[in-house]
């Protein structure tokens, strides 16, 4: 579902991702783990096409977010396709990044209508549905600012979900919600993992969620995987000793 072939990405001169390769296979769930700049929240961001890479292939659903050229550069794709690449996958912020003068469900109504083409009534439908499913069903009138940090971003969730995508990305979704609403968050995630046929990709501080959710957790160090594999061999007995040192520090 999602691959990223000797992926390089810098800034300048610093090396952010250094020829990373990543596969994902169709409904996995996967958690990235590392230090703070280790390159996890690049690689979300990568593919969403927010910025350009410098080297390497990324493919979404069998298809490249870049091509060759006739010289053999590697030249980004054409918008047209981006777009609709990039419709295949939701992304959920630290931040929400809710509209803040639309109520929960014109959030979750608007792209929906004027990217998709959906009809008002239809995007309506299914807003709702979505909204009642993250446990908002009666939040649908709410603006963000009458919401709790924990309900905007199940909001988000849903307005995500509301876009029909194959892919999920999270990134530190919980990370600006003050504890005792990080539970209601991680809940709607878990329940999203369990009932729908979603690929699933999560930069998390919560290493007790990641090792009860994830497929596979990856452990980022200097814009590469320094160890990766199913969450009870990573977390109770990592090979490397970044791991084993990172682990520490932070359980
Ligand atoms: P992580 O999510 O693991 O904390 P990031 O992927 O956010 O790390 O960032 C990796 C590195 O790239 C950091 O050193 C960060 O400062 C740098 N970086 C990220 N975005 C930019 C940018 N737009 N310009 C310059 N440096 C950046």
């Amino acid at each position: 579902m999602v691959r990223f072939e000797n992926v390089t990405k810098s800034y300048g001169a610093l090396t952010v991702l250094d020829q990373l390769n990543l596969d994902i296979e169709r409904n996995e769930k996967v958690s990235i783990i590392g230090p703070s700049g280790s390159g996890k929240t690049t690689v979300l961001r990568m593919l969403m096409t927010l910025e350009r890479i410098n080297d390497g292939v990324i493919w979404v659903d069998g298809e490249p977010l870049t091509h060759m050229d006739r010289n053999g550069t590697m030249v980004k794709a054409s918008e047209r396709h981006l777009r609709r690449v990039r419709g295949k996958i939701g992304m959920v912020f630290q931040h929400f990044n809710l509209f803040p003068h639309m109520t929960a469900l014109q959030n979750c109504i608007e792209a929906p209508v004027s990217v998709l083409g959906l009809s008002r009534a239809e995007a309506e439908a299914r807003a709702a549905e979505l909204l009642d499913m993250v446990g908002l069903g009666d939040k649908k009138g709410h603006f963000p600012i009458q919401m709790s940090g924990g309900q905007k971003q199940r909001v988000a969730i849903a307005r995500a979900l509301a876009m029909r995508p194959k892919v999920m990305l999270f990134d530190e979704v919980t990370s600006a919600l003050d504890p005792e609403l990080v539970g209601e968050v991680l809940n709607v995630i878990r329940q999203l993992g369990a009932e729908h046929d979603l690929t699933m990709l999560m930069v998390t501080h919560q290493m007790g969620f990641a090792k009860e959710f994830s497929d596979r957790v990856c452990f980022f160090y200097g814009g590469k995987i320094a160890e990766q594999g199913p969450p009870d061999k990573l977390f109770n007995d990592p090979d490397n000793d970044r791991t084993r040192q990172f682990l520490s520090a932070v359980l």
